[in-house]
């Protein structure tokens, strides 16, 4: 049976209509999407995401990925693009999730896309996110309401200037003010509000390189027109002097280049993560050959958690699942793997504590892993230290690639200004790394999970 024979069976397997999920990805720190559009999210088919939408968020998930942003230089959809191309795919009897910035309704054109939904009697929910304001105001210590201070709050929208409002609300928030931040002032000040008025612009509010400029509103009007993208406005006295230096400015932030950045954020640090995508980009004819033969392998060695995913994914694509393994030893490199794993119903026979290279060779020559044959799913970029170590037990290694690092297209790259350290967690991050940036600035420390990592940053970047 060919591939296309199981892919065509499937389709007569799906249901008639698919469903949508309209759902609010929050303000950007990717920990601050709900529990319930996370699960959502790893069930979707498809996954619909807006400019806002953090790309190491959606890197998560597993779903056919389609960007429907407006960044400059790329090529975007309208709304009603984006409509049909929601329907398209639910008609297809898919579960499409449809992630937008912030919250759906707030801002979010949610309101637009359930109305050409139900045009299609096509069944949807919804599920909230965390508006902007609410992640500006958390993350740059402003308390939108205040007993004695402020007893109401108005989002409002900056754009376009004509709808300009300034409601009789004691805290004033203002969403799209990029280019208009000086017609928001002026309207407010021509409403009443005095020049002593305290205001605030959160950029990139709940990111890593959240900045934030504060002043009254007669300092703010003397300032040069920049433009600050994405920017919230924010007027009101309840803006404090903890503002500048507040618990979020605080910590340190460390670019992580691998792995799960959210796995490592603690009390001290933030971990920001390096956009190094995972996309689909299987070999097929390799992989075709190889799960055909899979009762060949004596070892299967998986040394990331993505190698899992695409793994089971590629094996069920070809009408095969985890009875077909039950003859090979599965080992996996770390913890994350192994749970990983547990979601396909296998508990490692051996699993590699992955704190360091050097230390895995150990383990695999104690278990006794020679004179194996061994496949080694990943990703294109094979880890040739790992392959010959493996060699040199006298094992056969047989690299799979079933997923492939690309370098993103529409995101914008990580500004480094902001980045106090960076962990590289193996070589193919240190190189996917030097792809996109040619140095590293010298108030950066750098740290490397192990002696291979090491050697190729100093490669790299020290030669
Ligand atoms: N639905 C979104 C708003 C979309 S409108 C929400 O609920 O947040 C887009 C505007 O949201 C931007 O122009 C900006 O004003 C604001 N915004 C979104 N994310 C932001 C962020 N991380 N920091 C500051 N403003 C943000």
């Amino acid at each position: 049976m060919t591939n296309s024979d199981h892919i065509q069976n499937e389709r007569v397997a799906v249901p008639e209509k698919g469903y949508v999920y309209i759902i609010g990805a929050g303000p950007g720190d990717p920990e601050l999407l709900t529990i319930k559009a996370e699960r959502v999210l790893h069930e979707a088919d498809v996954i619909l995401y807006d400019d806002l939408v953090p790309g190491e968020l959606v890197d998560q998930f597993t779903a056919l990925k389609i960007y429907t942003g407006k960044r400059k230089d790329c090529h975007h959809f309208e709304q009603d693009a984006i409509n049909e191309e929601i329907v398209r795919h639910a008609l297809q009897g898919k579960t499409v999730a449809r992630l937008k910035g912030g919250d759906p309704f707030v801002f979010g054109r949610g309101g637009e896309e359930i109305e050409v939904l139900r045009k299609h009697g096509i069944g949807y929910e919804i599920i909230p996110g965390i508006t902007a304001a609410h992640g500006a105001s958390a993350y740059s210590e402003i308390p939108l309401t205040m007993r004695k201070v402020s007893s109401s709050v108005a989002f409002c929208t900056g754009h376009p200037v004509s709808k300009i409002q300034v409601p009789d609300a004691d805290t004033l928030v203002y969403y799209m003010v990029a280019s208009t931040v000086h017609d928001v002032l002026d309207a407010v000040v021509k409403k009443g509000r005095g020049e002593e008025t305290k205001v605030a612009i959160v950029q990139n509010a709940t990111r890593y390189n959240q900045k934030i400029f504060a002043g009254t509103l007669g300092e703010l009007r003397q300032r040069e027109k920049s433009v600050y993208s994405p920017a919230l406005l924010i007027i009101g006295d309840n803006i404090n002097q903890f503002i500048e230096n507040n618990w979020f400015s605080r910590k340190k932030k460390v670019l992580i280049t691998g792995g799960d950045a959210k796995m490592y954020n603690c009390r001290d640090y933030i971990m920001v993560h390096f956009p190094c995508r995972r996309i689909d980009g299987a070999e097929r004819e390799m992989l075709g050959q190889c799960i055909r033969e899979i009762e060949r392998y004596s070892v299967l060695l998986f040394s990331d958690r993505f190698s899992v995913t695409y793994f089971f994914r590629h094996l069920s694509e070809y009408g095969r699942d985890v009875r077909h393994l039950a003859k090979s030893r599965i080992c996996s490199a770390g913890k994350a793997v192994s749970s990983e794993l547990r979601k396909y119903g296998v508990i490692p026979d051996l699993c590699l504590d992955a704190e360091s290279f050097g230390s895995i060779m150990d383990r695999l020559r104690e278990e006794g892993i020679e004179n194996e044959s061994i496949l080694l799913p990943g990703s294109n970029l094979v880890e040739d230290d790992l392959v010959r170590e493996l060699k040199a037990l006298n094992n056969m290694v047989t690299p799979l690639c079933v997923y492939m690092h690309g370098a993103r297209e529409h995101e914008e790259s990580i500004d480094l200004d902001f980045i106090d350290e960076i962990y590289f967690s193996s070589l193919s991050c240190v190189r996917n790394f030097s792809s996109l940036y040619k140095a590293i600035p010298a108030g950066i420390t750098v740290t490397t999970a192990d002696r291979s990592t090491e050697a190729e940053y100093r490669k790299l970047f020290k030669e």
